[in-house]
């Protein structure tokens, strides 16, 4: 088995923006390369798990979420940075449009994502870790039995600290890092 970080895309990855599908709009957040290096010499698999409801209301396809995944990694890859995977939930309950209007069981706070992730790359899930910026992406990763999840404090989802998850509140991505000792049994 292996561990995972398992990271959530807007607001983590890149600067939280109404809708990033954009290259020129795509803005790496302080941190994310040194703090994925350090999980990836730790022999973490990360895997980015993104809710993309844009594309269920019609604003962008999943085409344009592809290409900009696209430049993303490879964005990673000159860094030395391998993505192991990327899962993307493109539907939404109430606004999705057409096919997209979907109550999916992969749209954090719902688990599947992670849950398929964890089956596909055989990964032990009480070693891994999530950061999210929303509760959201808390629930979902303890709904798929991640017991090491952090919320990154956001300008722009000022989270209540009270919630019925355990997870440590981090004010900037690096500190993250103060966490990954404790964890390499694997
Ligand atoms: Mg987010």
């Amino acid at each position: 088995m292996h561990k995972a970080l398992f990271i959530d895309r807007d607001g983590v990855i890149n600067k939280e923006k109404n809708y990033v599908y954009r290259i020129e709009d795509f803005e790496f957040m302080d941190g994310i390369f040194e703090v994925l290096k350090a999980f990836q010499s730790n022999s973490f698999r990360i895997i980015v798990v993104t809710n993309q409801a844009g594309i269920a209301r019609g604003i962008y396809s999943e085409a344009d979420f592809e290409s900009v995944t696209k430049w993303m990694l490879d964005e990673f890859a000159n860094q030395g940075i391998e993505i192991s995977d990327v899962f993307f939930d493109p539907y939404h309950p109430v606004h999705g449009i057409g096919k997209y209007k979907k109550d999916s069981y992969d749209r954090k706070p719902r688990p599947g994502m992670l849950l398929k992730a964890s089956e596909k790359h055989d990964i032990d899930m009480e070693s891994s870790f999530l950061i999210g910026d929303k509760l959201s992406d808390i629930e979902a990763g303890s709904r798929a039995g991640l017991r090491h999840l952090f919320l990154l404090k956001s300008e722009r989802y000022p989270e209540v600290e009270k919630s019925d998850f355990d997870y440590v509140l981090i004010d900037q991505l690096k500190d993250v890092l103060n966490f990954i000792d404790k964890n390499t049994d694997l």
